[in-house]
């Protein structure tokens, strides 16, 4: 998989989704992170190697079950979702690249139950990642907006 630098430009959008955990079975929020308005084609940052410190900060408002670790699939590390019952890793595969996963919304149900939050930055910033395009014009445009991030439960 081509991970590699690069310059991501604002604004940008924290998805939120739930995945069944695949080892203990419950529904955990995961967190993806978007870039790019829905009148262009908007990146999808999976397997995030390195982000800005401030990104981290502000996701982690949201999502505490996000952290920096090993993936035994891809022999390397990322910021990886985790099951906020047990523990267990959710690698960016399951939300990002099986159909019905958390960011693989098969219907616009499905999409509609996607949480869509604008982060406060703007310009460009470097990200170590794989970009991906497709999905996240349909989140972007079909997931509920919530903002300001603070304001969310
Ligand atoms: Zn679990």
């Amino acid at each position: 998989m081509a991970i590699s630098t690069g310059e991501f430009t604002s604004p940008f959008f924290l998805l939120r989704g739930y995945e069944n955990c695949w080892k203990c079975g419950n529904s955990s929020r995961v967190v993806g992170l978007a870039s790019g308005d829905a009148n262009s084609e908007p990146y999808v940052l999976q397997y995030i190697k390195a982000m800005p410190e401030a990104f981290l900060t502000e996701i982690h408002k949201l999502q505490p079950q996000l952290e920096y670790r090993l993936s035994q699939a891809i022999d390397a590390s990322y910021f990886m979702n985790f099951c906020s019952c047990c523990g267990a890793s959710i690698g960016d595969h399951y939300i990002f690249s099986q159909p019905g996963g958390a960011f693989f919304p098969i219907t616009d149900e499905d999409t509609q139950h996607i949480e869509v939050h604008e982060l406060p930055f703007l310009g460009s910033f470097s990200f170590e990642c794989t970009p991906a395009q497709g999905i996240g014009k349909a989140i972007i445009q079909k997931g509920t907006r919530v903002s300001p991030l603070s304001s969310s439960p």
